[in-house]
C-alpha cells in the first residue's frame, strides 16, 4: 500500500509520534520530525488528533513543538475542538453545564459558549476533570439529561497509557457516573466517533476517504479512520504495540501495519 494518493493525514499523539516521560515531556518518536517535515514538503497537509482534553490545542501544539515536532499552533484537534464545532452547528447559543479543567473552561467561554451550573442546562459536556468533583452538581447534571440534555463526554474508554501503565481516564468516570443515573448512552465527541470524523473532514475541507488516520490504538485511531473510511495506518510503538492482529475481527482491522512512523517515509 502506499499513501502518495492520500491528500491529509491525521496522527495520533501518544504512542504514535511520542513517548511521555514521568515528567510528562514528549521524546519524539524515530521518523516523526521527518514525516511531519516529508507531508509538509510534499504540499499536503496533517494534523495532530488527540483526546486530550486539560488544555487548549494551541497549548498542547506549543508543548509538543517545545518537544521537538514541528508543527504550527493550529495543527491540533481535541475533543475540546470537536465540541466546540459539534456545539455550534446543533446547540448555538444554549446553556452548556461543562465538567472540565479551568483552562477548557476558558477556552469554551472564550469561543462564545453560554457556561450554565444550573440543571436548565441544554447539554452536559464532559471533558478532562482535575481536582475535586462537586456530587450536588453531577446530580443537577444528571436532572438535566433526565430532561432531554444530551451527555457528551471528550473521551469514555477506561484510560490512556502512562509510563507505569494505564491512566484511568476521570473524564469517563464522571460521565459513568451521570449516564447511569440518568439512564442514557453517552455521545462521544472526541476520538472515535462521527462528530470527531466531521472534524477532520471540516479541518481538511476534504471528504473523509482522501485521509489517513495514523495511530497506536485499533480502538480509537483505526476505529475513528474506518467510521469515515479513511485509510488507516497502526504503529506498533504504543498501546496495542504487540497485538496479534488474527484476534481482532477483520473490519476492525488496520490497511497498514508498521513498527513506527518511520517506516511511513518511503511511502509518501
Ligand atoms: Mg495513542
Amino acid at each position: 500500500m502506499r499513501l502518495d494518493d492520500v491528500q491529509g493525514f491525521v496522527f495520533d499523539v501518544d504512542g504514535t509520534l511520542v513517548h511521555r516521560g514521568p515528567d510528562g515531556r514528549g521524546r519524539p518518536l524515530p521518523g516523526a520530525v521527518e514525516i511531519l517535515d516529508a507531508i509538509r514538503a510534499s504540499g499536503r497537509r496533517f494534523v495532530l488528533f488527540t483526546n486530550g482534553s486539560h488544555v487548549p490545542a494551541w497549548e498542547l501544539a506549543r508543548g509538543l513543538r517545545e518537544d521537538g515536532l514541528p508543527l504550527n499552533d493550529d495543527e491540533v484537534i481535541t475533543p475540546v475542538e470537536s465540541a466546540l464545532t459539534y456545539l455550534r452547528r446543533h446547540h448555538e447559543g444554549e446553556p452548556v453545564m461543562l465538567f472540565a479543567t479551568p483552562a477548557t473552561r476558558e477556552r469554551m467561554a472564550a469561543a462564545g459558549v453560554t457556561l450554565t451550573d444550573d440543571e436548565d442546562a441544554a447539554v452536559v459536556l464532559v471533558t478532562h476533570v482535575d481536582g475535586t468533583i462537586d456530587l450536588a452538581q453531577m446530580e443537577r447534571a444528571a436532572r438535566a439529561v433526565t430532561r432531554g440534555a444530551p451527555l457528551l463526554t471528550g473521551s469514555y474508554v477506561a484510560g490512556y497509557m502512562g509510563a507505569n501503565g494505564l491512566i484511568f481516564s476521570r473524564g469517563a468516570m464522571v460521565t459513568a457516573g451521570i449516564a447511569k443515573v440518568a439512564e442514557v448512552r453517552p455521545k462521544v465527541v472526541g476520538k472515535p466517533s462521527r462528530v470527531a470524523v466531521e472534524e477532520m473532514r471540516t479541518y481538511f475541507g476534504l471528504p473523509a476517504t482522501k485521509l489517513a488516520v495514523i495511530g497506536d490504538d485499533v480502538a480509537l485511531d483505526i476505529r475513528l479512520g474506518r467510521m469515515g473510511g479513511s485509510k488507516t495506518v497502526l504503529v506498533r510503538t504504543g498501546t496495542t504495540g504487540d497485538i496479534d492482529l488474527e484476534t481482532v475481527p477483520e473490519g476492525q482491522r488496520p490497511d497498514l501495519f508498521v513498527h513506527g512512523v518511520d517506516d511511513l517515509l518511503n511511502l509518501l
